[in-house]
């Protein structure tokens, strides 16, 4: 076990990681809300609660990971409905959709995945205790966190209440007593997934959920918890005050935010419409790309969407993987030290991954050692050849940036830069040629058929008769 430094946003600084059991840590990073496939704004968030998961594994620690599902929902349920579907059934979907994604991302499984339906019991429970201890209540139905009552707040994302209270307009047919105040339960309305509760039929709120199942699987309280930058206030904040209030002890030791994700200079989101889903991207890069370019930045920098980030991200992957073929054909008989650039650059990378995460420090220090290892190919000693090969094996354990099988990665990313290229298919002339050859196959004009199912395999566009007379196509 290895003392990681993380920047601990409770108190805006860098400090050494501290655990309340020695080397064990409580973990809990909040995941998607599942109404539709995910974007890759939503991937950075994904990948970094991966990459604190895989470090701190590979320095020795005993992880137990939460990542939750958001799977009760106003946008759900909105997005359901449209579709008719009901929302649970529906949100049931993209959580399946998500795990695919979550998969070509090489993410590491967490320890617990739980669902918010899968756990009103310990919501209901805790919004009791809320109320018990006089910092929660109930207006017909609707029950509140009265946030005056919580002395904390505010704590984590340095807002004061007094602004915050004049901050907030008030709705007009609001029940709570406060502005501030925020929902606990509220009572469900037709056609939307309901609860039964000391309350009446309801649901919760959103901020409760990760309060109540970060304590079902870590308890009272956490060494570590995740989010993008955006869920600090209200959510984390909120979380916060449902925690403390419930349980009387601090809620979470160490808070970790990611940056965004932005296009141009905007945030990606699906309101602002300039959206790449992570499946699409995907199917046209591959996940390793997708992956390298969201762990080629620190977690805490602005990532800048770019061609240029994916083409060099490309260009690294090559790098890397032929590398990694091409050193386990290497054979050494001669016996010597262990060279000591090599435990120099491996010491820096684990110092940059130790540093805050800093994957993009750390992935600096193994190309140099790539490119000094390439140089002493014909003199390399066997106890240096082994260290090589147990870097490469770090590398992978901790980042997941090296593939365990290198062939494949090279193969994908050649298949789809040919793919790629054939993109370019201009639909129409295919639809137009397949129909020229149709008018020539029942006028049997043999050689023109013939000719039109060459012009387009000159371009990949292979085709496939059908029974029925239809005729098929597809780029190869
Ligand atoms: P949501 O599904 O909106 O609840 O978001 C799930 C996670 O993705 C949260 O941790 C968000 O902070 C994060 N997230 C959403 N959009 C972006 C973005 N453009 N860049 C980075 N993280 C994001
Ligand atoms: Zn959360």
């Amino acid at each position: 076990m290895q003392d990681i430094k993380v920047y601990n946003n409770l108190i805006r600084k860098k400090e050494t990681f501290k655990t309340i059991e020695a080397g064990k840590v409580k973990f809990y990073s909040c995941g998607p809300t599942t109404y539709d496939f995910l974007h890759i704004g939503n991937a950075r968030a994904l990948v970094v609660g991966d990459l604190f998961h895989r470090v701190l594994k590979a320095f020795g620690y005993d992880v137990t990971f939460v990542r939750n599902f958001t799977d009760v929902d106003d946008k759900i349920i909105e997005r359901a409905h449209k579709e008719g579907r009901g929302a649970i059934e529906h949100a049931a979907l993209f959580v399946e959709e998500c795990k695919i994604d979550m998969e070509s991302l090489g993410m590491e499984p967490a320890t617990h995945t739980p669902k918010v339906s899968e756990t009103m019991p310990e919501i209901i429970e805790m919004i009791q205790d809320i109320i018990k201890n006089g910092k929660g209540y109930e207006v017909s139905g609707e029950v509140f966190f009265e946030v005056p009552k919580f002395a904390d707040y505010g704590k984590l994302s340095k807002k004061d209440l007094d602004s915050l209270q004049h901050g907030v307009r008030v709705e007009v047919d609001s029940k709570k007593r406060n502005p501030a105040d925020f929902v606990l339960w509220k009572p469900a309305k037709d056609g939307e997934p309901s609860w039964d509760s000391p309350w009446g039929k309801g649901r919760p709120g959103w901020h409760i959920e990760c309060s109540a199942m970060a304590k079902k699987f870590l308890g009272p309280t956490l060494d570590l918890h995740h989010g993008g930058v955006d869920l600090m206030f209200p959510h984390h904040e909120n979380e916060i005050a449902q925690s403390e209030a419930a349980n009387n002890c601090p809620f979470c030791n160490t808070w970790a935010h990611n940056e965004f994700l932005n296009f141009g200079s905007e945030k990606m989101s699906k309101s602002l419409g300039n959206v790449v889903k992570i499946r699409d991207f995907v199917n046209m890069y591959g996940g390793q790309v997708l992956r390298h370019v969201l762990l080629s930045v620190h977690y805490r920098a602005r990532l800048e969407w770019s061609e240029e980030v994916i083409q060099k991200a490309i260009e690294e992957i090559k790098r890397i993987h032929e590398f990694v073929i091409d050193v386990r054909t290497w054979n050494s008989a001669v016996a010597g030290e262990v060279d000591q650039e090599i435990n120099k650059l491996f010491d820096k990378f684990k110092y940059e991954l130790t540093n805050d995460f800093n994957s993009a420090g750390a992935m600096g220090h193994f190309f140099s050692m790539i490119r000094y290892v390439k140089g002493k190919k014909d003199s390399i000693s066997k106890e240096t050849l082994s260290r090589v090969h147990e870097v490469i094996n770090f590398v992978a354990d901790s980042l997941g940036l090296v593939a365990r099988d290198p062939q494949s990665v090279l193969s994908k990313l050649e298949e789809l830069e040919r793919a790629n290229i054939d993109v370019d298919v201009d639909e129409s002339w295919v639809l137009g040629l397949i129909e020229e050859r149709k008018v020539a196959k029942a006028t049997k004009n043999w050689a023109r058929a013939d000719e039109i199912r060459k012009e387009l395999a000159a371009s990949r566009v292979i085709l496939k008769d059908n029974p029925d007379g239809s005729t098929e196509w597809k780029i190869q």
